[in-house]
């Protein structure tokens, strides 16, 4: 069977041999097993179940969350002469029909459908008559009320499926999944802990960088420009920043696309063609862009504001690099993303979620204020251990000298303690810092206030930010988040652990012509 799926490989998508992990999971299916794949975004998922389709007699069901992305999809299979479709919304009835005919001849080998699709009774009973020896569950993390894309109705999925009559093969697919997410979608579909693969998430080709407090138009401008010759995305968070990036690129000769929500469909197509087909350098645009987008020469992916969690920073920024060569993912950070992010958290409709994303979002503040390899952090979040650094991001190629800054820490951490752990980090930076405000009466008896005077109350705020990143503090989220001293932070207090941090030299240079 192996035979055949390599014989498929070359026939249809003209590859070699297969990559690392591509090979257990395609075989883990062909032997009917349900299968769970998680593999970084470029990794080549989407071979693991076309191929076995293609193995298999009858109509492959994939499951996929966007409308936008079956077409790319059936696309690329129809360029590389496979027989595949879909049926969405965006078809007339007339089509759906058509459609479903094809099916039921056997002309289709892949049929996409959004996840909702399946919840209509007459949609399930005509599948039911079907041959359907494979369903492939792509962006399988929108199952788990842990991952940072719920959707309900992909959860219903495995309970729908069972009505079958004859159960289908299943594979699972997905870039982002932490350790919890994965095993929930397999308790969910019944997947044995033996038929999970997840690869390596390390990816080698691409260096990491994160700035604090850049300016970040300055940044972007020559960014650009000094890499003219290579092709990016630039991330913003909001339409407006989007746009706002879009102007002063455009006003400085670059040649730039963009892409939000608030543009019209016919719009936002010709944007996305401007950018696959080479026309233009740039594409800025907020999270709705890259799904499903097969562009292989991104070199570098930007970051204007933080993401609001390390499963959609790694996502959009693993688009860089899928050709396997070098490329760089910055991220420019500055504070008052938090605030944005926490922002758009409160405004979510499901308000039991909110605890879930603001933890997400604290270890995506912990990410811009690690001092420990970027790599390291990223492929820890999504639960790999024995990790080496990197040896090229931002933070493994820092030469600044470390410091002993325990004392300073044992300061903040006392002033925690001493304000009774409610409180949040700037009010505590202020208390640290002596600040003259206002607010600050009720704190002036404290012994530790002013402790920390001879520093900023900004730069108080960036050690807290720092402390928490190393897990010495620790936050209670919520609308007015706290600071609270954890165990590793108590053995600080009490001497028993040491905290070190790079401190930023200050070059004196001397010329001879001085006096
Ligand atoms: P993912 O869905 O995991 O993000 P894709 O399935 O889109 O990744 O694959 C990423 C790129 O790698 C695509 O251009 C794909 O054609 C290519 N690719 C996948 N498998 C192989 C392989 N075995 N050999 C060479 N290229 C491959």
């Amino acid at each position: 069977m192996l035979l055949l799926a390599q014989q498929i490989l070359k026939q249809y998508f003209g590859y070699q041999s297969f990559r690392i992990g591509q090979q257990q999971v395609i075989d883990n299916v062909l032997n009917g097993k349900d299968t769970l794949c998680v593999m970084p975004t470029g990794g080549g998922k989407s071979l693991c179940y076309q191929v076995p389709a293609l193995c298999m007699e009858g109509t492959t069901l994939v499951i996929s969350p966007l409308i936008s992305l079956m077409k790319d999809q059936v696309d690329l299979l129809h360029s590389n002469g496979i027989s595949a479709a879909y049926i969405n919304s965006s078809l007339t009835y007339s089509e759906i029909n058509q459609t479903m005919l094809d099916v039921k001849n056997g002309t289709i080998k892949l049929l996409y459908i959004a996840p909702e699709r399946l919840e209509h009774n007459e949609f399930r009973a005509e599948l039911s008559q079907l041959n359907i020896p494979l369903v492939a569950i792509d962006e399988a993390h929108c199952i788990s009320q842990w991952g940072h894309d719920f959707r309900p109705s992909y959860r219903k999925v495995s309970s729908l499926l069972s009505l079958w009559a004859k159960k289908p093969t299943v594979i699972a697919l997905t870039a982002t999944a932490t350790p919890t997410v994965s095993q929930d979608i397999c308790s969910l579909l019944h997947i044995n802990s033996n038929d999970s693969f997840i690869t390596g998430f390390s990816r080698d080709n691409l260096s990491f960088k994160v700035l604090i407090g850049e300016n970040r138009d300055q940044y972007i401008k020559k960014y650009v420009q000094s890499n003219l010759n290579e092709v990016g995305i630039i991330y913003a968070t909001t339409r407006k920043s989007v746009e706002a990036v879009y102007e002063l690129l455009l006003k400085n000769g670059v040649g730039v696309a963009k892409y939000h929500g608030g543009m019209g469909e016919e719009e936002r197509t010709r944007e996305q063609n401007r950018f696959l087909q080479d026309e233009v350098q740039v594409m800025v645009a907020t999270n709705a862009f890259g799904m499903g987008i097969n562009k292989t020469n991104v070199r570098f992916v930007l970051h204007y504001q933080m993401p609001r969690n390390m499963e959609s920073y790694y996502q959009e920024a693993g688009r860089a690099g899928r050709d396997g060569l070098p490329s760089e993912c910055i991220l420019l950070y500055s504070s008052s993303d938090e605030q944005t992010q926490r922002f758009l958290i409160d405004q979510a409709q499901d308000r039991s979620r909110i605890p879930l994303e603001l933890e997400k979002l604290q270890r995506m503040v912990d990410y811009c204020h690690t001092e420990n390899c970027l790599q390291s952090y990223i492929i820890e979040y999504f639960g790999e251990t024995n990790t080496t650094e990197c040896g090229q991001c931002s933070n493994c190629i820092d030469e600044r000298p470390k410091m002993d800054v325990t004392e300073d820490a044992q300061k903040v951490l006392s002033c925690v303690v001493r304000m009774g752990q409610k409180f949040g980090k700037t009010i505590t930076a202020q208390v640290l810092a002596g600040s003259r405000n206002k607010k600050m009466e009720s704190f002036r008896q404290l012994s530790t206030f002013g402790i920390l005077k001879a520093m900023s109350a900004k730069d108080i705020a960036n050690f807290i930010e720092f402390l928490i990143s190393e897990r010495v503090l620790l936050v209670q989220p919520g609308q007015f988040p706290t600071i609270y001293v954890s165990d590793e932070g108590k053995d600080v207090l009490m001497g028993k652990r040491k905290v070190w941090r790079r401190t930023k030299v200050e070059i004196t240079t001397i010329r001879n012509d001085d006096p």
